[in-house]
């Protein structure tokens, strides 16, 4: 069966940002149902590596969605 994993593709200065900062923007997207669009960041899981995830609840947290490991979004 295929893998249903997506690579997190990444332009070179989201990159660099990642690199620095831990954690980059990446695109805002829409999907089905939602009222507007979110801005979705990159950040490293220690497990998994470059994951995507967009911001869950009044605390802002990321979520690898493969561990559920969090990381609070600081902008
Ligand atoms: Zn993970």
């Amino acid at each position: 069966m295929q893998s249903q994993e997506e690579e997190v593709k990444l332009t070179t200065i989201q990159r660099i940002r990642l690199e620095i900062l831990g954690i980059t923007p990446t695109e805002k997207r829409r999907h089905p149902g939602w009222s507007g669009e979110l801005q979705f960041y990159a950040f490293k899981c220690p497990i998994h590596g470059i994951v995507e995830d967009y911001p869950h609840g009044y605390r802002q947290v990321l979520r690898c969605r493969k561990c559920q490991n969090e990381q609070n979004v600081e902008f």
